[in-house]
């Protein structure tokens, strides 16, 4: 099939809920990837920092493939090994106590918010239900966790949303402290968030969260769906900024591209759920967690980790130095990096992905990069060689 023939199909069957830009991948190799009429492109996207370890990733096939030829899919019924390992890995890797795996990262964090209020509720009853979130956060697509998504723009058409949600400002503890009342079980937020402008979150706000949530008893949760396994150069973000959550969530990464998600449990919350309290009916596929073994025996590595940083900063000094009038800001922690622009970042990305490279966008002016994490400096030259052209064509 070429372009034309697959743009039209797509386009009569499947219902647009994305604005799709003009590329049919067809295959790659790490951060390469190459499209259906045999043209490269650089990939700064990673599927949306999923794949982590870049296009078709040899151990992670083999451990793949070698799964897919014993059992495909077994349900939750019955005991699996590489889940029980996955999970070992998960928990000593945060010194957590328990994992919930799921398939996405909506499903983690309704998991986390389900967690959370039953520990509320075990403890003191009903009426503490409340999640305090953070503005600008993004949680995900399901009802409930769009009501945790702290920007208005998600809350219009599905009504009603779930309830029990509020929200405040990154930075206002004061506010926070202000809303912290007796209805309130948890505090949830992101370490850096992605989706609403790859905003670093400032530590010391973060450290004073964790205090009053430890003195009210509040469960502090942390989403690091997109900043956790590796991304941002610590394993999860959270260690980076030395606060240690009750409950975090994973998904993005942990697969390598194939859909896991996972609540990670600390200490307090570890056996709130029993049997038939939650359930999924493919979380935790053996396939999919053979190859997130691999995975995160990659990424824990204190030299793969060090080359995440190294590699952030790199980029992070190569697009200072452009000097490029349109941008205003360059932020972000590992290879997790975000450049505010003074034009329209939709036009850039559209730019950039017909000169050959791929790149994604956040909040309203950033341009967001989150390539694989194995993207050698080559490729991450090609692409920066791209991206100071597009920039330098663009007035500030
Ligand atoms: C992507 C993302 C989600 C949603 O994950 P899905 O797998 O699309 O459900 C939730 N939280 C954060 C921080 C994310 O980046």
């Amino acid at each position: 099939m070429n372009i034309s023939e697959i743009k039209k199909l797509d386009e009569e069957y499947i219902a647009s809920t994305y604005g799709r830009l003009p590329l049919v991948p067809a295959y790659g190799k790490n951060a390469t990837l190459t499209d259906v009429c045999g043209r490269k492109y650089i990939d700064f996207t990673a599927g949306i920092g999923v794949n982590s370890l870049g296009i078709a990733p040899e151990e992670w096939i083999a451990a793949v493939t070698e799964q897919l030829g014993k059992i495909q899919h077994i349900s939750n019924y019955y005991y699996s090994a590489p889940t029980a390992v996955l999970a070992e890995k998960i928990v000593k890797s945060s010194q957590m106590k328990k994992v919930i795996f799921s398939n996405s990262g909506g499903e983690a964090n309704e998991a986390a918010i389900k967690t959370a209020r039953k520990y509320s509720f075990d403890k003191y009853g009903k009426g503490r239900s409340k999640i305090i979130t953070l503005l600008d956060s993004f949680h995900g697509r399901t009802v409930t966790t769009l009501s945790a998504t702290g920007q208005d723009v998600f809350h219009n058409y599905f009504f009603p949303f779930t309830e029990g949600f509020d929200y405040v400002k990154a930075g206002d503890i004061e506010a926070l402290e202000k809303l912290c009342d007796g209805t309130v079980c948890a505090v949830m937020c992101e370490v850096i968030q992605g989706e609403g402008g790859v905003n670093v979150i400032d530590a010391g706000f973060l450290s004073e969260v964790k205090k009053l949530c430890d003195e009210k008893d509040i469960l502090l949760i942390f989403d690091e769906v997109q900043t956790g396994i590796a991304r941002t150069g610590t394993l999860y973000a959270y260690q980076n900024v030395g606060v240690k959550p009750d409950i975090f969530t994973l998904a993005k990464g942990l697969g390598a591209g194939l859909p896991i998600g996972c609540c990670v449990l600390g200490e307090k919350c570890a056996d709130v759920l029993h049997p038939g309290d939650h359930g999924s009916t493919f979380g935790g596929n053996p396939v999919i967690c053979a190859g997130a073994c691999v995975v995160m025996d990659t990424v824990t590595k204190p030299e793969f980790l060090n080359s995440v940083k190294e590699k952030g900063n790199y980029i992070i000094s190569e697009i200072s130095l452009m000097n490029a009038p349109v941008v205003s800001e360059i932020r972000g922690r590992g290879l997790m990096i975000g450049v505010k622009v003074k034009a329209s970042h939709k036009e850039i990305a559209k730019k950039c992905l017909a000169e050959g490279l791929m790149i994604l966008t956040a909040g309203k002016d950033v341009l967001r990069f989150l390539p694989p994490l194995t993207i050698t400096y080559g490729e991450i030259d090609k692409g920066l060689e791209i991206l100071r052209k597009v920039l330098s064509e663009i007035p500030g």
